[in-house]
Formats: structure tokens, sequence, C-alpha cells
């Protein structure tokens, strides 16, 4: 059974303040967490983690996560946003957009973010959009500026299961399209660059991580050999996972970083190919596990199964339903009563696959009793949306402390309507 950072009691003084369901976060682990990563890696200098902003887009959140340098991985004009109030900006950001707005372009640029192009096109969309917003098409577009590229190695690697095969994915550059948008930007006058790629989701094998840093640094020894271009970072993307499931274990992130570390030496180190930074953009894996959803059972249903009714619904968690996706769910105060039965665990959107579980053995439950749902801390509360007009939960901080303060307030239904216009009807 999952240790909780509260229990009953303490859930239901802050659900007396903050009505379920509700998001809440732990100060306290995502800090260690933080710690542990940064340490892993210590070994390389300038190691950075890019936050991915989609993750878990609340500011408050971010901030805590830049008192160890993290920055922000983005891919849309809010999440540029967000970096910027945090104060995360300049080479604070890694823009790894797809299928990009040129509006998008010119915000990173003016943010001094790294742009981490996703397809060769893209170099002279983002030429045009710069000069259509008046950036001087002189050499001081690109110097200084830290540039990317995002690869894609299509059949030279083998897939992962949320993300799948790297060929069928829209994502990135071939490896000739790569070679030629280099040369491209260094005749353009880009002196600065990077290199990236983002092969897996939620993946828990710790090899198939070290392999794609691998993969990456004969990438980057090639690059060298035939452009002459000395890389400042290479940037592995995301995709560490975390263990939904109670027979899965964690990733060694120590073991990744000793097998980076080897490989580094092998094919960076005595390469000569220059210091070059290890990047990240690890979302799952920094907020994940240390978030959970908190609802109340609204009604037992007995019909051809048992229905535990929540008061939350896939608006505030769709992982179960999208993916089919496996959350541990606890019950603070019955941890340890004997009595169980089979549910399926539910929300009231009018969609039958609105189930947080299915045919899962809890205790006994009645009307009335807090479900917490695990590891909702990233790509949850992020993907809610407002279908069958159910509201967003709010957004709880659970402080080192032990004190709770809110980072989101709940949605109302004036945020609901507040894009209609009633006059007139
Ligand atoms: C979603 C995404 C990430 C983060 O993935 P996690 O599985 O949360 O680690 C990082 N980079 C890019 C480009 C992404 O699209």
């Amino acid at each position: 059974m999952r240790k909780l950072p509260f229990d009953k009691a303490k859930l239901e003084e802050i659900a007396k303040k903050w009505p379920t369901p509700f998001h809440i976060y732990d100060e306290k682990a995502i800090r260690d967490n933080a710690r542990r990563l940064k340490k892993a890696f210590a070994w390389n200098k300038g190691f950075k983690e890019y936050f991915a902003v989609k993750a878990c887009p609340n500011p408050h959140l971010m901030k805590i996560l830049k008192d160890y340098d993290f920055g922000g991985d983005c891919s849309s004009m809010a999440e540029l946003v967000l970096c910027e109030k945090v104060g995360v900006t300049g080479e604070g950001i890694m823009f790894t957009s797809n299928d990009t707005p040129a509006e998008e372009f010119v915000k990173a640029y003016e943010l001094g973010a790294i742009i981490n192009l996703d397809d060769i096109t893209h170099w002279d969309f983002l030429n045009h959009a710069l000069d259509a917003a008046g950036v001087p098409k002189d050499e001081t577009r690109w110097a200084n500026r830290l540039m990317c590229c995002r690869y894609n190695p299509g059949p030279l690697k083998g897939g992962n299961a949320i993300i799948g095969k790297p060929e069928e994915a829209k994502y990135g550059f071939t490896r000739e399209q790569l070679f030629d948008c280099y040369r491209r930007m260094q005749d353009a006058g880009v002196k600065r660059f990077g290199l990236h790629t983002m092969v897996a989701s939620n993946e828990l094998d710790p090899e198939y991580i070290i392999d794609t840093a691998k993969m990456l640094f004969t990438l980057a020894g090639e690059l060298h050999e035939q452009l002459g271009i000395t890389l400042e970072f290479v940037n592995i993307g995301g995709g560490i996972g975390i263990p939904y499931k109670p027979d899965q274990k964690a990733m060694d992130l120590e073991y990744v970083g000793e097998g980076i570390a080897k490989a580094y030496k092998t094919l960076v180190a005595d390469k000569g190919l220059g210091k070059i930074r290890l990047c990240m953009e690890c979302g799952r894996c920094i907020t994940g596990p240390y978030g959970y959803l908190v609802a109340r059972v609204r009604h037992i249903k007995n019909t051809y199964r048992l229905y535990a009714g929540l008061d939350a619904c896939m608006s505030n968690l769709m992982r179960p339903a999208l993916y089919g996706a496996y959350h541990e769910i606890v019950v603070p105060g019955k941890e340890t009563s004997g009595e169980t039965s089979v549910y399926d665990v539910t929300g009231s959107l009018c969609e039958n696959n609105d189930k947080f579980a299915i045919q899962r053995v809890l205790p006994v439950l009645e009307r009335g009793d807090l479900v917490v749902i695990c590891d909702a801390g990233a790509h949850g509360f992020a993907m809610g949306f407002q279908y069958n007009g159910k509201l967003r939960s709010a957004e709880l901080l659970l402080a080192e402390d032990g004190s709770v303060r809110q980072i989101r307030r709940a949605e109302t239904l004036d945020d609901y309507f507040a894009t209609l216009d009633f006059n007139g009807l």
C-alpha cells in the first residue's frame, strides 16, 4: 500500500477549506527528488533539467523547481509566458515545439530561448517569422544564439509503448535532414549548437535511456567530424517513467547517471568533443509521484457490477480513460481494514470510459469516504478539460512545514461561461 504524506484527519481538515475534488502536491518530496536528480548527474558540469511545463503547468511548482536551477521545456505560447512569469528566461527555456506557429517562434526568440527545431522547413519558416517581426536580418540575428535540432532516429531505434516506433512519430528530423539543417544554420551565422531527441515516454528501462544518450553522443561525434560543430549540449528528452503499478520499479536515477557517465567518457571525452553539457526535459518523473487527486465517494451503486461514483471525474485526471492507465487508489483511514470489495471507480461524466479504476479490489467503501488517486502530479490536472460542463478543480500545495496553501483555485460556472455572450439570445 502506498504511503501518503497525509492521513485521513489531515485531509478532512484540508477538505473543510477546499472541498473535494482537488489536486495536492507534496513540496518536500518534489524538492528531495529534484536534489536527487541533480546529484545523479553532477558528474556533468552544466547538467540541466528543463522541466516539461506541459506535465504540470503551475507557476508555483515551476518556482520550486527553479530553486534547483531547472529550466522550462515549452511547446506553446502559454508555456512560454508561464516561464516568463516565473523568471525562467533566456537559455533557461528549451522551446521544443512542433507544428509551430510563427508568433511562438518570435516569442521564444524574444525571450532568448534555445530554439529546438522540429523540422528542416522550420528553419526558413523561423527566419521569415523573424523578418516579419522586424528582427534585423544581419549577423546580429544569430550571433550568440543557441540553436538545436530534434533528431528522429526512425528505424535505428526500437519503439516505446506510448510514443511508439520513432518512424511512425510525427516528431523530428531524419538523419540527412539533420546534417543539412546544421549546415544551413552554420551558413547563416549560427555558431552555438545543441542536439535533441525524445524517443521515450513513461520508460522504466534504464538501458533505454542510456542507449538514447549513446546514440546522441555518437551523432555528436559525426557532426563534429563532418561539419566541424562542437556541440554545447545534448538533450536526451523527457520520458523517464514512474512506477504507477505496485509491481513496477522506479527508475534508478543513479544507475542511469553512471551509465551515461561511462558512455560520455568513451564517446565524448576520449574523442575530444569538448565539454558537452547533458540536458533532459522530463516532466513525469519530476512531479508525477508527488501529486494526488483527492476525491470523495458520492454514490455507491450496485447493478451488474459494484460502482463507486466519485465527485471527481476524468476531467480531473484523464489518463485512465485515455490510455487505460493504472493509478493506485488509497482509501485513507481504511488502509488496514480487512474487508474488501471489487469496484469500478467512476466519475460523473456521461462517457462509459470515465473510470479511474476497473474491477479494483478496495476496502469496502461508503458514501463520504475520501479516496486518494496516486501519481496524478504530471499529465493529471494539466490534461483537464470541461467537456460535459465539468469544471477543473483547485490545486493545493502541501508545504514542507505541513501547512497547505491553494496554488490554483477551482473553476466556477462564471469561468465556464466566460467566453459566451448571453445577451441578444
Ligand atoms: C511531453 C514531453 C516531455 C516530457 O515528457 P515526460 O514523459 O513528462 O517526461 C519532454 N519533451 C517533449 C518534447 C515532450 O513533448
